[in-house]
């Protein structure tokens, strides 16, 4: 893994063995089948600070792909950002679908409110400004949400990742789909410790704690798809 590429406006999201693989990726596969408002809030997020966040796009299309496979309807997401993958999933589930959208910072997804405006899909959104972690432990306080979501995006404060793990083992349906963001780190759970940049000791930590639970972890089956910084895909087995 090549740090020294990575500089804030070159930062590549991709793992694979070089940069100009992952481009091709895109432009062969990706980029033609983005829909219009996808690309015009990718652009919009790029002049971002923290354009890095964003979903990328080639997990995305993997994620399109999964909420039709299963016909998703109702789904969650933690971490929208601007709300590249929150469009996404707007623009892939039907109609009458819904998306309860977790992100304790508005700020970002006013940015990308207009696109999701425009593109008439904002109405299967219902966007909650907090800490993730209360509002899905809210949701199954309510007990007719236990084993009714099709499909959950997560996508926050790595920290957490087995506590909404936890909450959605039982707010999925048995045969729904949880799909875990960034779960390669940008390659560093493959480095040795002392290899690895200080910035990412901490997420790398985690994230190699949670891909050990995950595997052991018998209510799912998983896949760990290495697109973007690495997809870990659980379908809830029993
Ligand atoms: N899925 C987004 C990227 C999310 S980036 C996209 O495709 O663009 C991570 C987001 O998680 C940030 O917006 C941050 O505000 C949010 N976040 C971090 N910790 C959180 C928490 N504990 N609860 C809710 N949101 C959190
Ligand atoms: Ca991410």
């Amino acid at each position: 893994m090549d740090y020294e590429k990575k500089g804030s406006t070159s930062f590549s999201k991709g793992l694979l063995q070089s940069e100009e693989l992952y481009q091709y990726v895109l432009e062969t596969n990706v980029y033609p089948r983005e829909p219009e408002p996808l690309k015009e809030l990718r652009d919009i997020t790029a002049t971002h600070p923290r354009a890095v966040m964003a979903t990328a796009p080639d997990a995305g299309q993997l994620i399109a792909m999964l909420l039709k496979l299963i016909d998703a309807k109702r789904t969650i997401e933690v971490g929208v950002f601007t709300g590249y993958s929150l469009l996404l999933t707007a623009l892939t589930i039907p109609q009458d679908g819904k998306i309860i959208a977790v992100d304790m910072n508005r700020d970002a997804y006013e940015i990308g409110l207009p696109v999701i405006r425009k593109a008439g899909v904002e109405h299967k959104i219902d966007f909650i400004e907090s800490e993730a972690l209360p509002v899905l432990d809210n949701l199954l306080a309510n007990p007719g949400n236990e084993n009714s979501f099709d499909f959950a995006f997560i996508d926050a404060d790595k920290i957490n990742y087995w506590n909404y793990h936890e909450r959605l083992m039982k707010l999925l349906k048995v045969g729904g789909i949880v799909v875990y963001d960034n779960t390669l780190w940008g390659g560093s759970v493959a480095m040795p410790e002392e290899c690895t940049p200080e910035v990412m000791k901490e997420g790398r930590q985690r994230t190699m704690e949670f891909n050990k639970l995950l595997a052991a972890d018998t209510r799912v089956g998983i896949s760990l798809a290495p697109l973007g910084d690495g997809i870990t895909i659980c379908r809830r087995v029993h």
